[in-house]
């Protein structure tokens, strides 16, 4: 047994590790730490200005294998190990579960307050742009939300510094839009002269 105040570091090391191979020891110091540590992070993440600096200092980070190369000799070893095995029981996907993000949709940081927000890309820039325009042809005036397209007024080809620019995007019907880009691809044999 260990006296009192004479416990030195490497005994008490050693003390815990012991207690640590003690399963109903381990259960309740991880039950008591989860709860500690989610209170403390419920508790932050109320606050609105905190929510803000996360964001803020997480923007424009990559994802942990972005941009990784894996040898094909490392990837088979990878699949071979991973052969019928669960990684992990716990925590899988389960049936009838719901998903965080769809429980609390107002709780997800989307958009511009995301921490991965790097400014835009083409999908929601053309989302914004049929929004501007109210989903109608800017050419002919036809409105119709399910099959509008979006032209970019100088071409993609010629400006890809402008392929994400608001400006440069207009609304218009699938009939107008094949007329310009056909336009501007051969305008000698149509014989008349780009639009834009
Ligand atoms: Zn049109």
């Amino acid at each position: 047994m260990i006296k009192k105040g004479v416990r030195t570091n490497k005994a008490n090391s050693l003390r815990l590790k012991e207690l640590w191979k003690n399963p109903e020891y381990r259960k309740e110091q991880i039950t008591r730490l989860t709860k500690v540590n989610s209170l403390r992070f419920k508790k932050l993440w109320e606050d609105p200005e905190y929510r803000k600096k996360q964001s803020e200092n997480h923007k424009g980070s990559k994802n942990y294998w972005f941009g990784i190369k894996m040898s094909e000799e490392r990837k088979n070893k990878i699949r071979i190990k991973k052969q019928g095995k669960r990684s992990s029981p716990s925590t899988e996907f389960k049936k009838g579960h719901i998903p965080f993000a769809k429980l609390h949709p107002e709780r997800m940081l989307r958009g511009s307050e995301h921490h991965r927000w790097t400014g835009g890309c083409s999908t929601y820039q053309n989302k914004q742009a049929l929004i501007r325009d109210n989903y109608t042809c800017q050419i002919c005036g036809m409105r119709d939300i399910e099959i509008m397209e979006v032209d970019h007024i100088k071409p993609k080809s010629k400006f890809p510094e402008l392929r994400l620019d608001l400006n440069n995007l207009m609304t218009l019907c699938p009939n107008c839009h094949r007329r310009k880009t056909n336009r501007e691809k051969k305008p000698i044999l149509n014989g008349t002269t780009p639009t834009q």
